[in-house]
């Protein structure tokens, strides 16, 4: 029986804002069989993932911090689930602590996302599925996390996504050898803004080098930070593949 591929299909990419029309902010698609979580939702990224899989049939929903860009879709994900079919559906949400009081403040109704329960993160692991999601505090606001999906059997390669980070050390106690990393690089080859708590691209080329990562996937890189010219510096610090996130991209992690 030939094992399923672990796969990651970039939905959006973009940092708190773009220019660029259908480029959606931070949001991941990984899939393994029927089995499929959703690492942030943010601005234009609901609609972008009906072209890759029915949002309902997804399992779980992932959110890395509280910042609007990974997770404001949420509000139109909620109103799919509530009025997009012939039954109220629900699909799982694992939020960061506060972001359920967040939502019900902003729409001024109590519990608003009571078709999406689940429990806040905590550093640990859940089992959803056939999926392991792995979740890992991180430098960036209050309540960021990282996340590492990978098969639950755990032999084979997995991916490490970092939400957005201002210490990319903070990443290695997720990576393994041989994983996938997508990694923000908001400041792309430009001198950092210490407080935005971002990285660049050579913090995410080194972070992928000392960890062995097999692949390193720059996201979230600023537009006006020139993702091109992020993405050959990557390249000149990490041995292997450096790939840009846009939308569409689709990769097989193992
Ligand atoms: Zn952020």
């Amino acid at each position: 029986v030939p094992e399923q591929a672990l796969t990651l299909t970039v939905v959006g990419s973009a940092p708190a804002w773009s220019r660029r029309p259908g480029h959606p902010s931070s949001c991941y698609l990984v899939e393994l069989g029927d089995d499929a979580i959703v690492l942030d939702l943010g601005q234009g990224s609901l609609g972008a993932l009906h072209a890759y899989r029915e949002p309902s049939t997804i399992r779980a929903i992932a959110i890395s911090h509280l910042h609007p860009d990974h997770h404001v879709d949420l509000v139109a994900f909620r109103h799919l689930l509530r009025y997009g079919y012939p039954e109220p559906r629900t699909v799982e949400l694992h939020p960061p602590g506060e972001l359920r009081a967040r939502y019900d403040a902003f729409l001024g109704e109590p519990d608003f996302l009571e078709l999406m329960p689940g429990p806040d993160l905590a550093p640990d692991t859940r089992h959803l599925g056939a999926l392991r999601l792995q979740i890992s505090a991180v430098t960036h606001a209050a309540n960021s996390h990282a996340f590492r999906v990978s098969e639950t059997g755990d032999s084979r390669a997995g991916l490490v996504y970092s939400g957005d980070c201002g210490r990319a050390s903070d990443l290695l106690t997720l990576l393994r050898p041989g994983d996938t990393l997508l990694c923000e690089a908001y400041w792309g080859v430009h001198t950092p803004v210490p407080e935005a708590e971002h990285l660049t691209a050579a913090d995410a080329a080194g972070v992928a080098r000392d960890g062995r990562a097999a692949r390193l996937v720059l996201t979230h890189v600023g537009e006006h930070h020139d993702p091109e010219t992020a993405r050959s510096q990557a390249a000149e610090i990490f041995s292997g593949p450096v790939l840009l996130a846009e939308p569409g991209l689709r990769l097989t992690v193992a």
